[in-house]
């Protein structure tokens, strides 16, 4: 097998700095540079290292809080490209009830991106969400996809959407007014191994894994279901997003221009229960709480835009990604029940 290809035209002796690698989706951003042989890549999270989701072998890894200035200068010193992942997000539970807390993280691009252009960085990638998007287009579980022009008018999803747009939009004038190299994508549900499945910040295909194991292990019979069950979204497995993120920060064409980055393939959350069943061998009794937080109706990402400039999508069916999903979850559930402390038993 050849060299992991990336669509890099960095040195891979130039600092990547890549914020938010505590979590899920930059933890697994790092581990990707890292194997095509970046050998400068600055992993940085307010997380103490003991609770990072991946520590990536040979990478420089930084415990700071980027909401502050002056950290987000010495996270930038030296850097060539930026990568911002870091936000205090979760799933439909956390977004739904913490709006201050998202809308905080304004402060992290605010700072960050200022400290990327006076550091002299040349490309600077901001994660933004479908919850950019006008919510008055998802109130049907079989709305059309959403395509890039759908946030304006802008009607986002409150908190965490309109913190994402504003950031968005900061990314555009660094670009229009100073000339930086900026990059915009709207992750669509990202889910796989090492991500959340616990604590409450969890998201949807994780947290039905996670409660078909607890219904085996415990032999129960039913499964608690946030909603009616038929609301729709979209699921984008961590390998597909990761190699995303490269080609959109490589790709000029892309400057200063939010592009979807998810999957097409359209699932209801009831079918999404359905796989889950399947993979672990059961088949449960579902409740229905109609009273939980489930977010919008219907979201699907219109691949149009990707496929015309990149030539590629994500493309990893999602019976497939859940297949590796379930067995990591179901690891870190054996592992807890040994007594083996997990990275989300600190949540
Ligand atoms: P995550 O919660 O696993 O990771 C985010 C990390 O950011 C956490 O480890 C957290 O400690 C860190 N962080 C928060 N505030 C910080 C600060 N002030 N300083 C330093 N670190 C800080 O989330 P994720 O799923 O990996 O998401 C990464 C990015 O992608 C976020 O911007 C998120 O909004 C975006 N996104 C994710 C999804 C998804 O489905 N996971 C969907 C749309 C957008």
């Amino acid at each position: 097998m050849g060299p992991l290809k990336t669509f890099s035209d960095c040195s891979k002796n130039d600092l990547i700095v890549i914020t938010g690698a505590g979590g899920f989706i930059a933890g697994a951003l790092a581990r990707y540079f890292h194997d095509r042989g970046f050998t400068r890549i600055r992993a940085v999270d307010k997380k103490p290292l003991p609770d990072w989701y991946q520590v990536v072998p040979r990478v420089e890894s930084l415990c700071l809080d980027v909401s502050e200035e002056a950290n987000c200068r010495r996270v930038c010193e030296g850097a060539v490209e930026v990568y911002n992942l870091a936000a205090d997000m979760g799933g439909m539970g956390f977004i739904e009830r913490f709006r201050i807390q998202c809308l905080r993280s304004i402060l992290i691009n605010t700072h960050l991106i200022e400290a990327a252009y006076r550091a002299g960085a040349r490309r600077y990638f901001f994660s933004s969400s479908a919850c950019a998007y006008n919510t008055e287009l998802q109130k049907d579980p079989n709305c059309r996809a959403l395509r890039e022009t759908d946030a304006y008018p802008a009607m986002a999803e409150r908190g965490y959407g309109w913190e994402k747009l504003m950031s968005e939009m900061f990314c555009q004038e660094y670009w229009a007014e100073r000339g930086m190299k900026t990059f915009i994508a709207r992750f669509h549900n990202v889910y796989g191994p090492h991500g959340t499945w616990d604590g409450g910040r969890e998201k949807a295909p994780a947290a039905i894994c996670r409660k078909v194991i607890e219904a085996k292990d415990r032999g129960a019979g039913d499964i608690d279901i946030w909603g009616t069950g038929k609301q729709t979204r979209s699921f984008m497995y961590i390998d597909d997003c990761t190699e995303g993120i490269d080609r959109i920060m490589h790709c000029d064409e892309l400057i200063a221009t939010p592009i979807n980055l998810g999957s097409s393939e359209l699932i209801a959350i009831n079918d999404l229960v359905t796989l889950a069943e399947e993979i672990g061998g059961v088949k449960l009794r579902r409740a229905y709480d109609l009273n939980a937080p489930q977010g919008v109706v219907g979201r699907n990402s219109d691949n149009t835009m990707i496929k015309k400039i990149l030539g590629w999508e994500p493309t990893t069916p999602f019976r497939k990604g859940l297949v590796q999903t379930y067995a990591w979850i179901a690891q870190q559930y054996e592992d807890r029940k040994a007594g083996h402390r997990t990275v989300h038993d600190t949540m």
